[in-house]
């Protein structure tokens, strides 16, 4: 029986075992923490309301993990999206409709002249995803040129206004969870091409994302070992040895699905090819801390907020209505990138304040802790970690061929830039699928 070591036990590497499984190949799963789930976790709050502290939300599109929910008759149920949305950009607060036809479904785009600006602009941007083939987005006409060029550099030839460049970054800085002068022009087509220009995600799996990998663990369980951090992959005559805590584990292939700055640190005997190797090191993810705050109800339903804001004042770029079923109120919201390598380092009491002062600011008094002795700032229930992959600007030969399928960008959906389940990461299908279908292929030609 042909033996496969997948490196890592988030979303990817467990959705790889399980298709290596099916096909009677032996797998070894390696995860470096004591648990499986990767950026997958969930966290009980004081209040006894299971939060996701990492991925969250997914989309009517994404029919294969659809699919897996409906299998392991996992429940989802819906964002909660009406009312109005609030906006705190380019030095202006105010609630807006949201429109649902607009080039970013979940974020407001006030009928304002930047409003407008912002809409065009993002029109202009769908217009030019047409050109990039998602297999092989290097042969986009002029890519060179393209890559080279950051998504800020376009939005101030574009742009010409503050306040609409404001709106653009904001919006677009929430898609892409990263500042616009870290992201090349060519990515950012990719991506918009890949998510179908519009990221609608509009569900959650109602008990916690953990509950998925939960399920896709359980028949796995003689095949996992946590705490098996992979130090080193050598590649034999027959086959490869993959080391990790002290043991050697050989086997015909190995799949990694280490995020890259993990990858990196693996020691490759012999080593990577040096476009390999420097796609490793081009690759970064960004900041990300997730912050969930509950109240004993939704109280900003009352004055028809949907709970939903962007803000470029930070700390939170984002809030949205977590409120669970049974009347609580709860509210999430995200630091990224910059701000998060800010707020990161400082005591926790300060964040606190902050955050608070900015719910204030745009929810109310209400939104104190003070005036609500059960009020909880979800210092438990607040998470850390890195959300999504950048690829630095003028890097065209990350996303050539030499490297097909893509590098796998992260994350999938409202937050995320990548799909392990649904697609994104090899561009139309998920890094995992094409690594377990290339395993098998590979191990049916040398049987
Ligand atoms: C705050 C936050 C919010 C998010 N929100 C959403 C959302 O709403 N919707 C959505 O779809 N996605 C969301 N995501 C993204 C989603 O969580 C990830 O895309 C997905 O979980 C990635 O799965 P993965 O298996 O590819 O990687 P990971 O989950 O990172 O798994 C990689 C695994 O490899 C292990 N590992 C690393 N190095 C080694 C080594 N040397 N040896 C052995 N094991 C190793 C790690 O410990 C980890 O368990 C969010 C992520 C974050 C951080």
């Amino acid at each position: 029986m042909s033996r496969v070591v997948v490196v890592g036990a988030g979303l990817s590497g467990l959705c790889a075992a399980h298709a290596l499984r099916r096909r009677d190949i032996d797998v070894d799963l390696l995860e470096a923490s004591p648990r499986v789930g990767g950026r997958i976790r969930d966290a009980r709050a004081a209040t006894g309301h299971v939060f996701p502290l990492g991925a969250e939300w997914l989309g009517p599109d994404e029919e294969r993990l659809g699919a897996l929910l409906t299998d392991f008759g996992l429940a989802t149920s819906a964002q909660h999206v009406e009312g109005r949305a609030l906006i705190e950009v380019g030095g202006e607060r105010a609630a807006y409709a949201i429109d649902e036809s607009g080039p970013l479904h979940f974020l407001p785009l006030p009928a304002t002249d930047a409003g407008k600006a912002v809409r065009d602009a993002f029109a202009e941007l769908d217009a030019d995803c047409d050109r990039v083939p998602l297999d092989a987005p290097w042969t986009t006409p002029d890519a060179e040129r393209l890559d080279r060029m950051p998504l800020h550099d376009w939005m101030l030839d574009r742009l010409h206004d503050a306040p609409a460049r404001a709106l653009f970054a904001a919006a677009a800085g929430v898609e892409v969870g990263t500042r616009l002068d870290r992201i090349s022009l060519l990515y950012y087509l990719f991506l918009r091409r890949a998510i179908n220009r519009r990221i609608v995600d509009d569900r959650r799996i109602i008990g916690g994302t953990e509950r998925l990998v939960q399920r896709l663990a359980e028949p796995l369980v003689q095949h996992i070992t946590c705490d098996a951090r992979v130090d080193a992959i050598e590649q034999t005559a027959t086959g490869v040895t993959v080391h990790a805590a002290g043991a050697g584990y050989a086997a015909d292939r190995v799949i990694v699905t280490a995020p890259p700055a993990a990858a990196r640190r693996i020691e490759w005997r012999p080593a990577l090819p040096p476009d390999r190797a420097a796609l490793l090191q081009a690759i970064t993810l960004s900041a990300v801390v997730k912050v969930i705050v509950v109240y004993e109800t939704p109280f900003w339903r009352e004055r028809g907020l949907s709970g939903h804001s962007l803000s470029d004042v930070g700390p939170l770029q984002t809030t949205d209505d977590a409120s669970p079923a049974d009347g609580a109120g709860a509210l999430v919201g995200f630091v990224r990138d910059r701000h998060a390598e800010r707020w990161h380092a400082r005591p926790t009491a300060d964040r606190r304040v902050a955050i608070v002062e900015q719910l204030v600011r745009l929810f109310g008094a209400r939104a104190a802790p003070a005036g609500h002795p059960r009020t909880r700032l979800g210092r438990r229930a607040a998470g850390g970690g890195r959300l999504l992959p950048q690829h630095a600007t003028g890097r065209a030969d990350p996303l050539g061929p030499g490297h097909a399928p893509p590098p796998r960008p992260g994350p999938l959906g409202r937050h995320r830039a990548g799909r392990p389940l649904d697609g994104l990461d090899g561009g139309r299908d998920p890094l995992w699928r094409a690594a377990a279908a290339e395993v098998v292929r590979s191990l049916e030609v040398t049987r």
